[in-house]
């Protein structure tokens, strides 16, 4: 069964989720400091973290960007202001979702449900596909461009992993989204400008001027094998 870590410093918040989690076959765990919940995610890793914006040690979201220099685990953020929400659909956190307090226990337990039916592995494709300069190892989770190894955040893989399924198609930022297992709520598009924006720039770095990524203006990007 898939192990939660709740990092929430409201005892009774951190109740309603535990109820609703292992209601739903989950086991949890919860801790009320970020600094414990990064401890604890090194030394025994959960399945998914569902993290409180304010705690009373680091905040979430610095907690989430440490969180993401030694793990891509699906991350859940608890907001509480609508000014937190800015910054997470921002998601250069790396966050996967989040929910406004007050919140439906039930509702979390089910988008915890969904984020991980959605890294569960899909159907076996080949290992590996080479499609113009790109080298894709789906095993590995490594793409090769011109012979060189990018360095990517989970994001970016599956974006440019989404992209290189069908060279030259126009795909929008909504069917990105989807590619990359985010949830569609409103503001995640622009997410995708962001992931966009560092993929080029880590693209670049291997070939100055190539530019594979195309911008169709109102509609999406699309990807050329150059
Ligand atoms: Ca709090």
């Amino acid at each position: 069964m898939p192990h939660i870590l709740i990092v929430e410093d409201e005892a009774a918040i951190a109740d309603t989720l535990i109820f609703a989690l292992q209601s739903e076959g989950f086991t949890t765990r919860w801790l009320s400091l970020a600094e414990q919940a990064l401890a604890e995610q090194q030394r025994s890793p959960a399945d998914l973290l569902i993290l409180d914006v304010g705690l009373p040690d680091i905040s979430g979201f610095e907690a989430c960007k440490r969180l993401r220099r030694f793990s891509e685990v699906p991350v859940i953020f608890l907001t509480a202001r609508s000014e937190e929400i800015e910054r997470v659909v921002g998601l250069e956190i790396g966050a996967d979702d989040y929910v406004v307090k007050p919140f439906s226990p039930r509702e979390v337990a089910a988008r915890v449900k969904a984020i991980l039916k959605r890294m569960a592995p899909r159907e076996p494709l080949a290992a590996t596909s080479a499609s113009g300069p790109f080298q894709l190892d789906s095993e590995r989770v490594q793409i090769h461009y011109h012979g060189q190894l990018l360095s990517l955040t989970r994001h970016e893989f599956r974006l440019l992993q989404h992209l290189l399924g069908q060279p030259e198609r126009v795909f929008s930022r909504e069917q990105l989204l989807d590619g990359l297992g985010v949830a569609l709520e409103a503001g995640y598009e622009r997410s995708i400008d962001s992931h966009i924006k560092s993929l080029r720039a880590k693209l670049r770095q291997v070939a100055a001027d190539a530019e594979p990524i195309q911008t169709h203006r109102g509609l999406g990007y699309s990807l050329r094998l150059v």
